[in-house]
């Protein structure tokens, strides 16, 4: 079937990494940058979604509807994907103190396109509530296509499968590393790694594992080939809980960035994942010689000007 517009963008290359530890210790990283997919639809948020929007575009729908904080890189990537591929986007916000000029993001948010509705703290817990009274308000919303916060569904995982046979087309991965939210990108890569690749999941929450680890197998629990025995969700490095950072991961970032041309992090997720990664080879934790690959899952739209 031919589709208009093409939901295929570039497929996103590789790079080498330098850091002193790594030539210490004798490590391979590559960095898989998903951050160069598309300037405002970028990494994950992009690979969760691209089998979505062609559902929804085959199935007719016009709008998407979707959920998330102030600081979503996924309520970001919606609304330019929208503006992108012709859909209306509904925004509904956690927040009812907010309005559309609350944050940067939904600023930009606003300039694509995209609607809004605020609501409180407790009522954002139930979402199929507030989808029930959405639809009784407006009968439209019945053409609206659903994407699950942070946009981690099944249809995510084929978007994600894609990004796995591109890094076994472009390298041969020991290891693959993606820093972790809701568990949705690792879920994928999890299923679509083949052995023996181990694939390491970093948390940019603090406390959350054990409900991640759930959240991941639900995820997958249709697929029953999946290999959890080369599976790890590592927490040792979310610096002091979600969207919190230190001094010495700032300090981190900009020596990273400094060492490699054309590289941006941020502090919320890939910075905490590479930080991780160059802490785990120095303590030994990779196999000699072995390739890592991480993911560059993108998010530069929330990287805070004092980096
Ligand atoms: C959303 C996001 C993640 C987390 O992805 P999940 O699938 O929710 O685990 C990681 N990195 C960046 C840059 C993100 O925007």
């Amino acid at each position: 079937m031919l589709i208009f517009p093409s939901f295929d963008l570039p497929i996103s290359p590789i790079q080498t990494i330098f850091h002193p530890t790594l030539e210490k210790v004798d490590i391979q990283l590559i960095l898989k940058r998903d951050d160069l997919i598309h300037p405002s639809i970028s990494g994950n948020k992009w690979r969760k979604m691209k089998y979505n929007l062609i559902e929804a575009h085959q199935q007719g729908f016009r709008q998407l509807i979707t959920f998330g904080g102030a600081y979503s890189n996924h309520i970001y990537a919606t609304a330019s994907a929208g503006k992108v591929f012709g859909f209306e986007t509904l925004g509904i916000i956690r927040g009812d103190e907010l309005n559309p000029q609350s944050s940067p993001t939904l600023q930009y948010a606003a300039e694509n396109g995209m609607q809004f509705k605020f609501v409180s703290r407790t009522a954002y817990r139930d979402k199929e509530e507030i989808l029930r009274q959405l639809k009784q308000e407006d009968i439209t919303l019945e053409k609206a296509y659903y994407l699950p916060e942070g946009g981690s569904n099944h249809l995510a995982l084929k978007g994600l499968a894609e990004l796995a046979q591109e890094i076994y087309r472009q390298t041969q991965p020991d290891y693959i590393v993606s820093a972790v939210g809701t568990g949705g990108t690792i879920a994928g890569i999890l299923a679509a790694s083949k052995a023996p690749t181990q694939v390491i999941g970093i948390t940019a929450l603090k406390g959350a594992t054990s409900g991640l680890l759930n959240d991941i197998q639900n995820l997958l629990s249709e697929n029953s080939t999946v290999d959890f025995t080369r599976f790890a969700l590592l927490d040792a490095y979310h610096f002091g809980g979600y969207a919190k950072h230190t001094p010495v991961l700032l300090d981190f970032i900009r020596q990273l960035e400094s060492y490699n041309p054309n590289l941006q992090l941020e502090q919320v997720y890939t910075g905490k994942m590479l930080y991780g990664i160059i802490d785990l080879a120095e303590k030994g934790y990779f196999k000699k010689r072995s390739q890592v690959v991480a993911v560059h899952t993108g998010g530069l739209q929330g990287r805070i000007s004092e980096i």
